[in-house]
């Protein structure tokens, strides 16, 4: 929404949710380094980061937000959430419990937002199919129920991670402009 008339800039924000562990932090890091991490704690102080790139020969800056962890708190504040325009939701498929929370986490969203933001259901550790505990069609349904795009990812092996995220910047582009 920032555009000036000269450059048409445009800064999105994107916020990572999700229940602790699932892999937001590696999702992240895998996305704007190309790094991974087998043992992450919670990054503390690291609020955002920032990535550049160009839809239509416009700058588009996406500053994409990551929790310190406070998710094991049920603490994420409403600071987090404001000004948002695009979010991941992710769960990871070899822990049900985790798909579970997700409807949680999109009521927590809804009631942090005042404009439309483009979501992505993302079931993260897909390099782990073998102990999956939730199906591509259980996330794909609950998706559809919910009005989400989906993909499944592995941070691990970089398997649709920077997919995901330019799908829900270029979505935000289409709301946006
Ligand atoms: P967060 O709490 O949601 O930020 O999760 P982290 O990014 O800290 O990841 C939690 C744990 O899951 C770490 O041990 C990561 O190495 C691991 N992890 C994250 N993403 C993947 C993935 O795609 N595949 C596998 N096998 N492990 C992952
Ligand atoms: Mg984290």
């Amino acid at each position: 929404d920032s555009s000036d008339e000269e450059g048409e800039e445009y800064l999105f924000k994107v916020v990572i949710i999700g229940d602790s562990a699932v892999g937001k932090s590696n999702l992240l890091s895998r996305y704007s380094r190309n790094e991974f991490n087998l043992h992450s704690k919670a990054t503390i102080g690291v609020e955002f980061q920032t990535q550049t790139m160009e839809f239509d020969g416009k700058e588009v800056k996406a500053q994409i937000w990551d929790t310190a962890g406070q998710e094991r708190f049920r603490a994420v504040t409403s600071a987090y959430y404001r000004g948002t325009l695009g979010a991941l939701v992710v769960y990871d498929i070899t822990r049900r419990t985790t798909f579970d929370s997700v409807t949680r986490w999109l009521q927590e969203l809804k009631t942090h937002s005042d404009t439309t933001v483009a979501k992505m259901l993302v079931g993260n550790k897909k390099d782990l199919a073998n102990i999956r505990n939730v199906s591509v069609e259980e996330g794909a349904k609950l998706a559809e129920e919910e009005g989400l795009f989906f993909t499944e990812t592995s941070a691990l092996d970089s398997t649709n991670v920077n997919k995901a995220f330019e799908f829900v910047i270029g979505e935000i582009y289409n709301n946006v402009r």
